[in-house]
């Protein structure tokens, strides 16, 4: 029988080393636990980043995606099919927004909205032509494809991989004077994480999106919300520009959106802004399957019915204050909104990475995030006991 080191060499091997994960090798998930091929049980608190908010093999999302699984998987978008435009629907109506284009990865929702983007300032306000600028923010988190790591400000992500796609300008995040000094007449939008998460949970001051809201309106540029990460209940709010009554122009989702368990993006919008793309400027053979259309629906619906949100605001808040009190000289500070909470650790602590590797041993999966970061971001169907169970665990590693 294979065991948790023959794994972790044929994947050695065999396949690409672009990542680092823990030496934990899962076989099952239920909830907010994982079991490894030892037998082993886990504590999700990594939650896949945030597109596990519903947690593992949730039941309601399971039998959604067999149901549809044995009826039509993949129609392409060159015909149209049954649940697609019931997620059209709903997706609409649960944000507000007026139309949805769907596409499968995080990353291919960004360049939708980029697109969408630029096809705007040329079409309404007219900036000459490849002339758009889009704004971005330093220790920002969009993707993985070569435009998106075109303005990434993590050295290591982009220094082998260009020449980089022009057009974008990064600015210090939190600072609304920065943006506004980097508006241009060609500038067509901004483009924000409302918290940065990759970037090490970091909350930029009060009322930075209300003034990004309001600096959009006066200069006639869009304001994008990556809440790939932060959306669909995860900070507390159905999205973290909830928390300053603020509407972006464009919202682009994913994550949980696939409820764990098929690649579900899209981006959101008005029929002004999305209403502008024609017919084949833009599409994906994957994106709005029926099949994605269903796990989606589904996703949603559990969010909704089982009051996620809500959860993730009480329990969130719960788990943040207790980890605040630990008494800890390696602690620099805890922050989060929701279930989305970064344990900073002080330099001197000597990186994130051993703390995430002792809390394995203790059955707790957390990943570092920038270094010195933990971040604690379980499924939002986690209760107080299991909460107070990672607790005690944690108290012990960090104190
Ligand atoms: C994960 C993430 C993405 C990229 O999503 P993929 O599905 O990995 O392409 C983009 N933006 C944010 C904020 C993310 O957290």
């Amino acid at each position: 029988m294979m065991k948790t080191a023959d794994y972790i060499r044929l994947s050695e091997q065999y396949g690409a080393h672009n990542y680092k994960p823990l030496d934990v090798v899962l076989e099952r998930g239920e909830g907010v636990w994982v079991y490894d091929v030892e037998g082993k049980k886990y504590l999700d608190c990594l939650s896949a980043y945030s597109a596990l908010n519903q947690g593992h093999v949730h039941p309601t999302i399971l039998k959604a995606l067999i149901d549809q699984a044995e009826k039509i998987s993949l129609t392409s978008r060159a015909f149209r099919n049954d649940q697609l435009p019931l997620f059209y629907k709903e997706l609409a109506e649960l944000s507000g927004y007026e139309m949805v284009i769907p596409m499968n990865s995080g990353a291919e929702a960004v360049e939708t909205a980029l697109k969408v983007a630029r096809k705007w300032a040329y079409m309404v306000k007219k900036v000459p032509r490849h002339q758009a600028e889009i704004i971005v923010a330093d220790g920002n988190f969009h993707g993985r494809t070569i435009s998106i790591v075109s303005f990434s400000s993590e050295e290591f992500y982009k220094d082998d991989f260009g020449p980089f796609t022009p057009g974008f300008i990064s600015v210090p995040y939190g600072d609304i004077q920065a943006i506004q000094a980097a508006i241009t007449p060609n500038t067509a939008a901004i483009l924000i994480e409302p918290i940065q998460g990759e970037g090490g949970v970091i909350i930029p001051p009060e009322g930075y999106l209300k003034a990004i809201r309001q600096t959009c309106n006066q200069n006639n540029v869009l304001f994008i919300a990556d809440e790939i990460q932060t959306g669909l209940g995860r900070t507390g709010k159905l999205f973290a520009c909830d928390h300053e009554n603020v509407r972006p122009d464009l919202m682009v989702l994913g994550k949980a959106l696939g409820g764990g368990f098929y690649p579900v993006s899209a981006v959101l919008s008005s029929r002004a802004i999305l209403g502008l793309l024609q017919p084949g400027e833009h599409g994906s053979t994957f994106g709005g399957n029926p099949l994605a259309a269903a796990v989606a629906r589904a996703s949603l619906r559990v969010i909704v019915d089982e009051h996620l949100t809500e959860n993730a605001a009480t329990l969130g808040e719960y788990f943040r204050d207790q980890l605040a009190e630990i008494p800890s000289k390696h602690i620099k500070e805890v922050r989060g909104k929701g279930l989305l909470i970064g344990v900073e650790l002080k330099p001197e602590a000597g990186g994130a990475r051993k703390y995430c590797e002792k809390l394995q041993e203790e059955g707790i999966l957390a990943k570092e995030t920038h270094e010195t970061t933990i971040r604690f971001a379980p499924p939002l169907i986690i209760d107080q006991p299991t909460i107070d169970w990672a607790l005690d665990k944690i108290r012990n590693i960090l104190l």
